[in-house]
């Protein structure tokens, strides 16, 4: 019997195992304004329209989705650098609107940020050493030999090491894996609980990429860290991801535990994701290449009703192209936005 749910109820009464809720996104909305010319208003740039899902403690969670889908927006609204138009985050409790620029300060020691582009994400005029003391002293650390010693410690927990070769040198005389390994170990040095990885290996060439996922793993299970990672490429995130949220033009799809999605995808545009995909290793690069024709939709005027109706194959007129499906629950956990399951 097929369930129509709640995603807010559902998402809150899940039960992880006696795992706390770490980070809470309640129905969130991050719209932009567009500029206005003379009189009138332009309208709003829709790039996260009404997302919600909890991140229970030492959980990692995969959101995945095209680029334009929005995932980049709730990423950075999630670190605080965007406000939501409407709904609210919540982490460990506390609503991220009611900060200061001291709480604001504290949630970011607490939230460890790789980006997707290590040599754009690190100072060119800084050495590694200076790169890796500065979120500490940002942070308050005073005692230089202290800041010294987390230098350390951090640049031998991504394997950096000889720690004393890598100390003086500077992004550029570093390889790309190298320099996420700094990336990494920069948003790890303040002792985060949570890390938010933005396409960390997207930019790596492929024979790295096993090596950087295999290391955030380490570091997930051994800091017990919550993590959310973004990505386009549904094939890596099985690697240490236990659920996945598929995003398509500012909703979440889908959502489900990885085997449950893999296994049993079930919102068209996620079976199409999955085409073609297995090991993250180069042939997979492409894992796009089944979706149906047409662009994602404009998020300004999305499309009325379920906005994958114009490239879905499945599409029921009169029904997916007039009424928002909601989500409905085929089998426990598993939640899907489409009329297909009603
Ligand atoms: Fe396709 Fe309709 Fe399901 Fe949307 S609701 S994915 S258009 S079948």
């Amino acid at each position: 019997m097929v369930s129509e749910t709640n995603p807010t109820v559902l998402e809150k009464s899940e039960n992880k195992q006696g795992r706390k809720v770490v980070l809470s996104i309640d129905d969130l909305h991050v719209w932009f304004e567009l500029r206005r010319f003379g009189f009138g208003h332009a309208g709003y740039v829709k790039a996260v329209d009404g997302v919600t899902f909890d991140v229970h403690s030492a959980e990692t969670i995969a959101v995945v989705g095209e680029s334009g889908c929005g995932k980049s927006s709730l990423m950075k609204t999630i670190l605080g650098l965007y406000k939501p138009t409407r709904g609210k985050i919540t982490f460990e409790g506390k609503d991220l609107s009611g900060f200061g620029t001291e709480e604001m300060h504290r949630y970011h020691s607490h939230v460890g940020y790789v980006q997707q582009d290590p040599y754009g994400a690190l100072p060119p005029f800084m050495n590694i050493h200076r790169i890796l003391e500065e979120p500490l002293i940002v942070g308050g650390v005073k005692d230089k030999d202290e800041r010294t010693r987390r230098v350390r410690t951090a640049m031998e927990e991504v394997k950096l090491t000889p720690v004393d070769d890598f100390l003086n040198k500077y992004p550029h005389m570093l390889s790309g894996g190298q320099q996420q390994r700094v990336v990494i170990a920069r948003a790890m040095v303040m002792g985060p609980r949570f890390l938010v990885a933005d396409e960390p290996v997207s930019m790596l060439d492929a024979s790295v990429r096993v090596e950087i996922l295999k290391l955030l793993r380490g570091l997930q299970e051994s800091h017990n860290l919550s993590v959310i990672y973004i990505t386009h490429d549904l094939s890596t995130v099985s690697y240490f991801s236990e659920r996945i949220f598929v995003m398509y033009a500012g909703n979440l799809v889908e959502k489900g535990k990885v085997r449950q999605l893999i296994d049993n995808p079930l919102h068209p545009y996620t079976k199409a994701l999955l085409t073609g995909t297995s090991e993250p290793d180069a042939k997979n690069a492409e894992s796009f290449k089944e979706i149906p024709p047409g662009e994602p939709p404009s998020l300004v005027n999305p499309p009325t009703g379920c906005r994958f109706h114009p490239r879905c194959p499945f599409m029921m007129p009169g029904i997916c192209d007039v009424d928002f499906p909601p989500d409905f629950e085929p089998e426990p956990g598993h939640l899907v936005s489409c009329w297909l399951y009603k």
